[in-house]
Order: C-alpha cells, then sequence, then structure tokens
C-alpha cells in the first residue's frame, strides 16, 4: 500500500513537471567538469579546455562528457583550491575523521574554536557558532532567540531555510513584499506591540541575484526599534571591498546585529554553516539552539577547508576581485547580445526568458553545447517569470564566460529569444 502511495505520489511531481533530476559528475567541483558516463579521462586533464563529445549514460541525450559548469556556487572557486585541499588532509590526519559526539558532550576540538574566532574576526563581530550547515543554523536561531512576546518580519522570497526556522519558532510572524519598504515599514508599525522585533533578509537572492536594501532595512530598524538579521550564503566572501558581505557592501556592517552564513559555497564549499553576532546570543544559542545541541561536530576536513579558505581571503581580496571582473563581462555582454539579466553587479546572473518550456529547451541545448546552466520555472521562481540561472565562478577564464554567451546568443536565436 505504502509502495502504491509513493509511486503515485512521484508520478504526480512528474506530471507536473517539477522533478529534480541528478546529473553525476566524475571529476572534481570546479569551471570544468567530466559527467559520469563519459569514460575516464574524457575531457582530458583538469582544466582542459577540450570537451569531446560523447554519449553519456546519464543523459537521454548525447551531450558531451567534459562540460563548463555555470551552476555551482563555488563562487571563488575555492572548492578545489589545491590549499584548500591540502588543509583538509592535513586536519583528517591530525584530527581523525571525525568525533562521534556532539559538540558540548565530547565533540569540541581546538579546530573549531580556532574557526569560530576567525569567522568572529572576519566578520567583525564578537563570537560565532558552527553548525553542520546554515540549514541548521536558521532552523536553530529563531525558536532559541524569539519567544511568544515577541515578533520576526521576513522577506516573503527568504531562502526555505529561514521560513523553515520561523516556522519552528512560537513569536508573532508578520511576512513583508518582497524588498517593499513601505510594506516593512507597515508591518514594523504593526508590531510595535511586542516586546521585541527581528527583521530577517537574505542578503542576496538566490534566484534574483538581487540584493537586499540594508541600508534602508536598518534606518527602519532603527526608527522602529528592531533588529536585523542576515542570511548571507550568496554574499560572504565576495560582496563589498573585502568580501565581508553585504553589510560591507551597503556601510551598514555596525547596524546588521546577527549574520547565519555558510561554508558550503564560497568558503571552500564543503559544507558546514554558522551564526555570528553579539556574544550573549552566541552563548544562548550554544545553551539551547536544538540542531547545535543535538547534531554531530563538524568533521575536522571540512573545520580545515574554511579555515584555510578564510585565510586566503584575508589576505588578498584579488580573488574576490577576479570574480567581480568575470561578473561583469558576462553581464554587459549578455546584455549587448539582447538578453535580459536580473538583478546587478551580482555573480548570480539570472537570464530572463519568461516562458517555463523556452527555459528548460534552451537549458537542455547549451547543455548539448557543453555549457552547464540550470532553467527554473514555477513554482520555484514566479509564473511567467521562469529562467536560467548562471553563476559566474572566480576561476571561470574569460575564455570560458564568451563560450557561454556565444552558445547563448545561438540558442537564443534558434529558439526564437532573440531576434
Ligand atoms: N540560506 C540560503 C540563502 C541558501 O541559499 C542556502 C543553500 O542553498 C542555505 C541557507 C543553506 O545552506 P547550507 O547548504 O549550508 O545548509
Amino acid at each position: 500500500q505504502l509502495r502504491r502511495r509513493l509511486e503515485s505520489e512521484l508520478e504526480d511531481i512528474r506530471g507536473g513537471g517539477t522533478w529534480k533530476s541528478e546529473r553525476v559528475i566524475a571529476s572534481r567541483q570546479g569551471p570544468h567538469l567530466r559527467l559520469a558516463g563519459g569514460g575516464a579521462g574524457a575531457c582530458g586533464e583538469e582544466g582542459s579546455r577540450s570537451l569531446p563529445p560523447l554519449p553519456c549514460r546519464c543523459f537521454s541525450l548525447s551531450v558531451p562528457a567534459g562540460i563548463i559548469n555555470f551552476c555551482a556556487n563555488n563562487y571563488l572557486g575555492l572548492s578545489s583550491h589545491p590549499e584548500v585541499i591540502r588543509a583538509a588532509v592535513e586536519a583528517l590526519e591530525k584530527f581523525g575523521a571525525g568525533l562521534s559526539s556532539v559538540r558540548f558532550i565530547c565533540g569540541t576540538q581546538s579546530i573549531h574554536k580556532d574557526l569560530e574566532e576567525k569567522i568572529a574576526r572576519f566578520h567583525q563581530r564578537e563570537d560565532a557558532i558552527l553548525y553542520a550547515s546554515c540549514f541548521d543554523a536558521n532552523a536553530g536561531i529563531f525558536e532559541a532567540l524569539l519567544t511568544p512576546e515577541d515578533a520576526v518580519l521576513s522577506d516573503e522570497l527568504n531562502h526555505a531555510s529561514i521560513i523553515d526556522g520561523i516556522r519552528l519558532c512560537k513569536a508573532n510572524k508578520y511576512r513583508y513584499k518582497h524588498m517593499d519598504m513601505q510594506d516593512l515599514e507597515a508591518k514594523l508599525k504593526e508590531a510595535q506591540k511586542h516586546r521585541l522585533r527581528l527583521v530577517a533578509t537574505d542578503g542576496a537572492f538566490s534566484m534574483d541575484g538581487d540584493i537586499a536594501p540594508l541600508r534602508e532595512i536598518c534606518q527602519l530598524a532603527q526608527k522602529y526599534d528592531a533588529l536585523v538579521f542576515i542570511d548571507e550564503c550568496h554574499a560572504t566572501g565576495f560582496l563589498g571591498p573585502n568580501g565581508r558581505g553585504t553589510d560591507e557592501l551597503l556601510g551598514v556592517m555596525d547596524k546588521v546585529t546577527i549574520i547565519n552564513s555558510t561554508l558550503g559555497k564560497a568558503l571552500g564549499g564543503a559544507a558546514g554553516g554558522y551564526t555570528t553576532g553579539p556574544k550573549p546570543l552566541i552563548d544562548l544559542l550554544r545553551q539551547r539552539s536544538r540542531p547545535y545541541l543535538f547534531s554531530n561536530s563538524l568533521p575536522p576536513a571540512v573545520v580545515g577547508c574554511a579555515a584555510k579558505a578564510l585565510d586566503l581571503l584575508m589576505e588578498s581580496n584579488a580573488i574576490a576581485q577576479s570574480m567581480a571582473a568575470k561578473t561583469q563581462r558576462f553581464r554587459s555582454k549578455m546584455t549587448a547580445a539582447g538578453f535580459t539579466i536580473s538583478g546587478k553587479d551580482h555573480p548570480i546572473c539570472p537570464v530572463m526568458l519568461g516562458d517555463a518550456r523556452l527555459a528548460s529547451v534552451m537549458a537542455e541545448d547549451m547543455l548539448n553545447r557543453g555549457i552547464y546552466v540550470i532553467g527554473f520555472s514555477y513554482p520555484v521562481v514566479p509564473k511567467g517569470q521562469a529562467r536560467i540561472r548562471v553563476q559566474i565562478s572566480a576561476v571561470h577564464s574569460d575564455e570560458d564566460i564568451d563560450r557561454c554567451v556565444e552558445a547563448f546568443t545561438e540558442v537564443g536565436r534558434k529558439h526564437g529569444a532573440l531576434a
């Protein structure tokens, strides 16, 4: 009976066109990937420019085995950086595979404390606490901090993990229209009756590549006596003059109280998340936050990766600058070719197409040309706003970017997206 029910549910997902299939990668994460089924060495050396077409058993179509990857959150290209890998191996050898324990029983090593100190220093905050993921950090913070006497005001397009974290808490919930400051102000007025107000927003939104108006949010927060929380998963390491994030970019580092972010994107890409902010808040999370209290410590190799990624960023902002230049190249060339790219100056570059089928066939055709991009349509994005999301990395070459633009132009003309 269960099997029949599950199969029928799966059929509904397929029928609804929202089935998510997973492509199997047989190489490291990077600008150039080799897909499983392409045969050993199908695209030559790591970083090879030769991308021979081969039939691949992961796809119904014949696609190139070696592809240029434009859909990872590997913004700074640190996921396979040799120094990051070496740091992971050293941590693995010195501290073992894992702790077989939660932090407060016998799962805290010196490297966990060092990484927390480094994260707090990077963000110029008092303290930081590590989690197994930023999903966990978001799941843990609202319940630990807010009571039924308090209120949380959340952007309607916030990440699923913020939405879930808010669901878990007993505070009064207000949802304001996406980046709409008039609506936020109206909700803040309504929320004056509560003891404490917390405005929660993504720093950068991953579907649109747009950046929250943090200056205005912080001004409103000051006016209505609220705290500001930002999720910096798509900002940490590369937004702002020193890659500190959206708060640095918009000059409000001293006005944002709480930052949650991930170690699983720009900061080495292994896994892990954290909260950084005032020390008493971090102390409270260590006592009360359920995903922290009841889940295993981060494995040493993962800690090693993130610590090295932060060292590299604190030494120099050259990698972040390189990513910004590549982003600028892609955005300006695509705009000149006649495409509309959502957002501004962010390495998430959504190529707006409108029609869901068009986004899907164009993404497929891009893959046939060796360019790996993903189409998004309803319900992931609003109806009529289907798009192909391109993510730029510091380790894309200018040639990679130009090949991507050329492929978009050919495919766009073929399918009528371009005149
Ligand atoms: N918040 C945002 C905005 C994200 O994009 C993601 C990941 O997709 C998360 C939180 C969760 O991060 P993690 O992968 O570390 O759980």
